[in-house]
């Protein structure tokens, strides 16, 4: 019977430890995927030798080091070239987590979440591991000989032919690098292109300027903002983590206090973002009529733009309001806008007294701020004139990005040798000569610049695991010095820039604070801007808008599974892009959610399936970036599809006359949450600041508060001890899911993929709920994370027959897991739903190689086990560690959860209910504090505060 098929079939089922797709064949490929994050990291241990090289920690000198207790150092992260500030935990020299950094400016101790899931990156198996020529392995040796050879030949004529492309460039050292190479080789040209670059930003600057300025917003400044498309919150926008920081800080101060002004918002845009959510008033619209939205608001305060612009009773208003706070206002014009909405932003701030004020300017940012569609364009038109005979490719991936009009990769093949540095061998590196493995930032030494200009020392945590080179090292190739260090490299250059004789001491304190003192740029005053022509309509009809992905951005990120796993902030899809269109235009072309439509523009056709989306203009779609990848890694392949294969360099953004032709139904989408709107309930309570306070307790009135007696069990009394809570206020929260990546790093939280999440399987600890109310036309939008609210009355702790969910002496609702036996009793009667289950063995916790990510203060759980969020145990423990051997009790800011740490409008807040001056006891004594579903006498630990907005009594809709 043992031999049976039926017996091996029994028994192969009983202890899967895999998914239900295994036996599959290709489910099984989709699976490893998933796993091999972990699976392949075996080796790393053997890797993990620290460089040579002195690296200075943030917190600790180095002759403190013990073992378990982490050091933490500063470094810096580029995204699109734009430096943000971190401070990165090393446990035993493994990098495990990302933290803001609180000195540097453009974190302020905050993140976003790809920042925190490049640490995932760092350990992704499926980066390129080894130099290849031709698609085989080959030694870093042999390249450097071959490029070096390229070189010489090109010395002889003076550079003509050699082209270096990169993405946008902030780095000092590497700016230098490239310009010395010029100078020597003066034929030799430089391009740049970052496929969602700052493009219209700094044409818009030409524009009205007459060069490319730099420009700062300064919400902490404005009373009234006016946004032109432009989603500025924390979503991929240059210094969107302190921007958000600085705007939810004003309405956090003006709910504390009546005397402070709050701020309003005005957005106008066709797509909903994370900063249309967050606005008093939401102005929908088609992408292609911002401008004409912008060209009123600029007639209507008289400043003479020509052009047809929209006047309407919204734009009066606004313009009323921009009037009365001459000085004290701002608007922004969107990244993906036209350079001429740019133009007419910088106009406007300048007639309205705000330049200076809550706009400033500086030089740019970039080494070299060119146009780099041109730039490209240019590339690709020489390279097809034959002038190009070597391509040094710094990054990026044009084969797969670059406008789908520039036929990228046949013009590539024409080029006579053609190398690239990269972190994945991705769809250029398949078609190059050469390819060269990139090291991860963590595993490299560099420099960048933030969005104000302010440099940082990029400091390697670990040596490069795959034997990854940086592009300095590159370039040292180049200049004929291939074994100079990039350590070497960059700290030369900043010898060579530092005036005083006490260079050493500066290098170390560059290191240590993560910014190299007084780098920002000096405030500069442009001339008056001017206003250029109108923008040549692109044709009528359906209206298509490019955008990259919320999640895996522009498709650089787009194989890391914590990413990918991330519910989209407006859809809550996980695992895929989309074609998002409004309900109505759904309705007029006869597509459903689900069905796969054929989308023609400009003669080149593309599949993708429909997203109804509330709130999306009329005869409109929005196609996202970073997806249908072929070449991405085992996460990121053969999902979703490429939406640059439509996108045009004219058009980037958007464009008109696209059609789209429904071709089959029942695609399957993966979300997270199904009910769209308060289903007649109230989880979440928002009232205007005037309401508030005229009637503090709107959120919460006392009638319908639920007596503290009213239980079968006498209250515990907590008094003694501890007595853990957290407050989330819905006032600050924009909804942008980096305290659930957080916690999924902080926590060793599993990716179980799409077909698990489609069964309602994803186990996030702390989900981001998001509502609709009003018409599903053009409704309001709100965001509520939802961790575990560690009830003192805890309906789960009733329920579990072996006692594996239990309350501590302070509150805490706890699991021990080696008690779960996995009868979810607990899940079932917890009305919030925050408890998830390991179905599976979502994470492979026997594998050695499972180290590099994880973090060693948390353990990894295993199938059967129940989780959910533990209010960050392991940090409370060691705070509490830590202020016994100081003999004093725990100070409030003392522990700060991964979630709070991470989340850049500080919407999140823990400490000691006990401490009536904890920060977290103060904010629960605000009267629009309330607890969520507390008619069930739960008695949340974690309680909201409720969401104010300060709308426009001149407009109907607020
Ligand atoms: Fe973003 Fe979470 Fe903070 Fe809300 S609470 S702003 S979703 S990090």
């Amino acid at each position: 019977m043992a031999q049976s098929e039926e017996f091996r079939a029994y028994v192969e089922d009983e202890f899967p430890n895999r998914t239900p797709d295994w036996n599959d064949a290709g489910s099984r490929r989709r699976f490893l995927k998933l796993m091999g994050a972990s699976i392949a990291l075996s080796g790393v241990s053997a890797c993990t030798v620290q460089p040579k090289e002195v690296i200075v920690p943030y917190v600790h000198q180095p002759e403190e080091f013990v073992p378990g207790v982490p050091l933490y150092y500063a470094t810096a992260m580029s995204i699109g070239g734009i430096a943000t500030g971190l401070l990165v935990k090393s446990n035993l020299g493994r990098p495990t987590k990302i933290e803001g950094n609180p000195q540097h400016p453009a974190s302020l101790g905050s993140t976003d979440a790809t920042m925190q899931a490049s640490v995932l990156t760092l350990y992704d198996p499926d980066r390129s591991k080894s130099v290849t020529r031709n698609g085989y392995v080959d030694t870093w040796g042999n390249f450097v000989t071959a490029l070096g050879g390229m070189r010489d030949v090109a010395r002889l004529k003076k550079g003509a032919g050699f082209r270096i492309l990169s993405g946008t460039v902030t780095s000092p050292t590497l700016g230098a690098h490239i310009q010395k190479f010029l100078t020597a080789f003066p034929s030799a040209k430089w391009h740049q292109y970052e496929p969602c670059g700052r493009h219209s930003a700094r044409a818009g600057s030409i524009a009205a300027f007459g060069r490319p300025f730099n420009t700062i917003y300064r919400l902490d400044r404005a009373n009234v903002v006016v946004s032109l498309d432009a989603d500025f919150l924390c979503a991929g926008m240059p210094g969107g983590v302190r921007y958000a920081r600085d705007y939810s800080g004003r309405r956090r101060a003006a709910a504390e206090n009546a005397s402070v002004t709050p701020p309003r918002l005005y957005v106008a845009e066709g797509t909903p973002s994370i900063s249309g959510g967050m606005a008093e008033h939401r102005f929908r619209m088609r992408t292609s009529e911002v401008e004409a939205f912008a060209v009123a608001l600029a007639q209507a305060l008289n400043l003479g733009v020509n052009g047809t612009g929209a006047p309407s009773e919204a734009v009066t208003a606004v313009a009323k309001d921009l009037n009365a706070n001459h000085g004290s206002s701002l608007v922004i014009a969107g990244e993906y806008q036209s350079p001429r909405v740019h133009a007419i932003a910088h106009a406007i701030n300048q007639a309205l007294g705000n330049a200076g004020k809550t706009v400033t300017y500086t030089d740019a940012v970039e080494v070299s701020p060119i146009d780099e569609v041109a730039s490209i364009g240019e590339l690709v038109k020489d390279i097809n004139s034959g002038a190009v005979d070597t391509l040094l490719m710094l990054g990026g991936n044009p084969v797969y990005d670059a406008p789908a009009d520039l036929n990228f990769l046949e013009t590539l093949k024409k080029v006579g040798f053609r190398a690239h540095v990269g972190l994945y061998s991705n769809e250029t590196a398949a078609w190059c000569h050469w390819h060269v493995p990139e090291a991860h930032y963590l595993e490299s030494w560099s420099d960048a610049r933030a969005y104000d200009g302010t440099a940082s020392i990029v400091q390697p945590l670990i040596a490069p695991i795959y034997d990854g080179k940086t592009f300095h090292e590159v370039m040292n190739v180049l200049a004929g010095a291939p074994d100079y260090s990039p350590h070497e490299t960059v700290r030369d250059y900043w010898q060579s820039q530092h005036k005083g004789k006490d260079f050493d001491d500066f290098w170390q304190i560059s290191l240590h604070d993560g910014i190299v003192a007084g780098t920002a740029f000096p405030e500069k005053a442009p001339p008056a801007a001017k206003v250029p022509g109108a923008t040549p309509a692109s044709g009528g009809g359906l209206e298509i808008v490019f955008r990259p992905d919320p999640a895996v951005g522009d498709g650089a990120m787009s194989n890391s599974g914590w990413l990918q796993e991330m519910p989209r902030p407006q859809t809550k899809m996980t695992w895929d892009n989309a074609v998002w269109i409004s309900p109505k235009s759904a309705e007029r072309y006869g597509v459903a959610t689900g069905d796969i439509v054929t989308m023609e523009y400009r003669g080149r056709k593309v599949d993708g399936p429909v997203w109804i989306l509330p709130g999306h203009a009329d005869e409109s779609l929005t196609l996202q970036f970073g997806y249908g990848r072929t070449r991405a890694g085992k996460i990121g392949n053969d999902i979703g599809f490429n939406a640059y294969a439509l996108r045009p360099s004219d058009t980037l953004w958007h464009g008109a006359g696209v059609s789209i032709t429904r071709k089959s139904k029942g695609y399957l989408f993966a979300t997270t949450q199904h009910t769209q709107t308060m289903e007649e309930r109230d989880p979440f309570r928002a009232g205007t600041f005037a309401e508030y306070h005229q009637q503090p307790a709107f959120a919460n009135p006392e009638d319908q508060r639920v007596a503290n007696d009213h239980s079968m069990f006498p209250l515990w009394d907590y008094s003694r001890g501890y007595k853990w809570g957290m407050s989330i206020d819905l006032t600050a929260c924009v909804g942008c899911h980096a305290c659930t990546i957080a916690c999924q790093s902080e926590n060793n939280i599993a990716v179980v993929g799409k077909a698990e999440v489609a069964k309602g399987r994803h186990m996030h600890w702390i989900r981001v709920d998001r509502y609709y109310k009003g018409s599903l036309d053009d409704p309001e939008m709100y965001f509520q994370p939802v961790p575990c609210m560690h009830c003192e009355n805890a309906l789960c702790e009733l329920v579990c027959p072996v006692a594996a969910t239990v309350h501590s002496a302070e509150g805490l609702n706890e699991m021990v897991y080696n008690r779960c036996v996995g009868t979810r009793y607990c899940s079932n009667n917890c009305p919030y739903k925050v408890r998830r289950f390991n179905f599976f063995l979502y994470s492979d916790w026997v594998s050695e190689s499972l180290y590099g990510v994880r973090n060693p203060d948390v353990s990894v759980r295993s199938r059967g086990v129940m989780e959910k969020c533990s209010y960050c145990l392991q940090r409370i423990n060691r705070a509490k560690i830590e202020s016994e051997k100081a003999d004093r009790r725990v100070a409030d800011g003392d522990i700060v959860t991964a979630c709070q740490q991470a989340c850049p409008t500080e919407a999140i807040v823990f400490g000691d209910l006990n401490d009536p001056n904890s920060r977290v006891s103060k904010l629960k004594r605000q009267q629009r504090d309330y607890g969520l579903l507390e008619e069930l006498n739960t008695r949340p630990r974690t309680t909201y505060l409720a969401r104010l907005r300060n709308p426009n009594p001149d407009l109907k809709k607020g």
